[in-house]
């Protein structure tokens, strides 16, 4: 998502580059590349003047004609108005002061709901709360079914009803359940009810009356991004008819133009708590604007980066490996080199990674085409050697390379490959480690 609406900013940007002052025409110019750019990522009219005006204005402003990089100053310019309409700061969840928190989801079906019940079960669960996701879709016979699934894949018990008695009734579900936890000491509901292919006024009665029974801490509207401007229109009607606190964008990952994503905390004035990127419980995080912007703009998300990797890496293990790197002595095996590997697979796929790193966006073609196997192929080369061939890898000769093909499956060139590709690693690492990190990629474009 973005892809398009990147690349035409980088663009846009790049006419500026190496200017000392900006004239009324450079800045008129600009204007008008970013309200194409906006337009054609399919952000709503409205958003996109509001948008444009800010940047046009400060443009003129003594911002810029006083900044000693005119051009540099836009882009920070564009990136601060950019958190802005995405909502400012991160909007955290608000926890009851008392019993348990409720958390209600509103939406459309198909918008993920029940996907994101479970993934935001897991969360919570990841930060020392016990939740109960409770079964509140009523209305599609798979629902509970596919709760209770998505309950048992993240380890978060399902409230439901007793199956044999008929359809239940949703609102004494959702009210029933609040008993439950407090009776079992859970301390945040997750809510899920039923949702509509469309927009309707019994759907919108359901999930009001369950919001009047339960009284959320939290109504959380649940929108799919790659539905392009009826998220912002189904966003509205859900506003008026039943009402939230704050919207959860799914399917962040998918390729549609995000037009969406950028419009729906302006057009409502409610914020974007959650985003929900991928199929894996764990591709779920709070939503931060700022980091979304520079994301757009791309200047990377290293904080986001950062955190993920903190999570994925095993301390230990990265600290060990390192600790040998820098001690430059040589003694990095082909084992640290597959520890490494499988270090890196946690993180998710590479592709998804190197979108964050800055500067990383004249790749994308290139990351695209990453071809992920390439891991599997490693993996398998190293588990066919004998420990002694992973921790002293010039013992590797023809015969023993002819022996590992095999053995993995690949061929003797895949193996020769390899095997030059560590040595090669090896002595960059040990030069690094001599003479220090080389440089960070500047900032891109300017
Ligand atoms: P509900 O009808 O609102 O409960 O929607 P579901 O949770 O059943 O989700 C509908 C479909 O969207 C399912 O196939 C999910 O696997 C898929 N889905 C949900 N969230 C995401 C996401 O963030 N990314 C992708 N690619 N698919 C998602």
């Amino acid at each position: 998502m973005f892809a398009t609406l990147s690349d035409r900013l980088a663009d846009t940007f790049k006419n500026l580059r190496g200017k000392g002052r900006l004239s009324e025409a450079d800045i008129d110019a600009t204007a008008r590349e970013i309200r194409i750019a906006l337009l054609e990522a399919d952000v709503a009219l409205p958003v996109v003047k509001e948008f444009v005006g800010a940047v046009k204005e400060r443009a003129r402003s003594e911002e810029v004609s006083q900044a000693l990089n005119p051009a540099q100053q836009i882009v920070k310019i564009v990136n601060e108005e950019l958190v802005t309409i995405l909502g400012g700061e991160t909007r955290r969840l608000r926890y009851a002061k008392t019993g348990p928190t409720v958390i209600m989801l509103a939406g459309l079906q198909g918008a993920g709901k029940t996907t994101l019940a479970a993934k935001l079960a897991l969360w919570l669960k990841e930060q020392g709360k016990t939740p109960i996701l409770v079964a509140a879709d009523l209305q599609r016979p798979n629902a509970v079914n596919q709760l209770q699934v998505n309950g048992g894949r993240v380890g978060v018990p399902v409230f439901a009803p007793e199956p044999g008695n008929g359809v239940g009734d949703p609102v004494s579900v959702a009210r029933a359940s609040i008993e439950e936890a407090k009776r079992k000491l859970h301390d945040v509901v997750i809510i899920d009810t039923a949702g509509r292919l469309g927009v309707d006024t019994e759907l919108m009665k359901q999930a009001a009356d369950i919001r009047d029974a339960v009284q959320p801490d939290e109504v959380l509207f649940v929108v799919d991004a790659m539905i392009g401007q009826d998220a912002v229109n189904t966003a509205q009607a859900f506003l008026d008819g039943v009402g939230y606190d704050a919207v959860v964008l799914t399917k962040l990952d998918g390729d549609a133009r995000g037009g969406a994503a950028l419009s729906i905390a302006s057009v409502t004035g409610k914020p974007v708590m959650f985003a929900s990127n991928g199929e894996k419980m764990t591709d779920f995080d709070l939503f931060h604007p700022d980091r979304m912007a520079s994301r757009i703009l791309d200047m990377g998300d290293m904080l986001t980066l950062i955190e993920q990797a903190e999570k994925a890496f095993d301390a230990d293990q990265t600290s060990k490996a390192a600790e040998k790197l820098l001690s430059g002595k040589g003694d990095f095996t082909l084992e640290d080199f597959m520890e490494q590997m499988k270090q890196l697979r946690k993180l998710g796929s590479m592709t998804k990674i190197m979108g964050m790193l800055p500067g990383m966006g004249q790749y994308r073609d290139q990351l695209e085409n990453f071809d992920e196997r390439e891991i599997d192929r490693i993996q398998a080369i190293i588990s066919s050697m004998t420990p002694a061939e992973r921790q002293n890898p010039k013992i590797i000769d023809g015969s023993r390379r002819a022996r590992i093909a095999k053995g993995s499956g690949t061929k003797v060139n895949d193996v020769n490959q390899l095997v030059d590709r560590f040595f090669e690693a090896r002595k960059m690492m040990q030069q690094m480690a001599k003479g220090g990190m080389p440089g960070m990629p500047g900032m891109p474009g300017l």
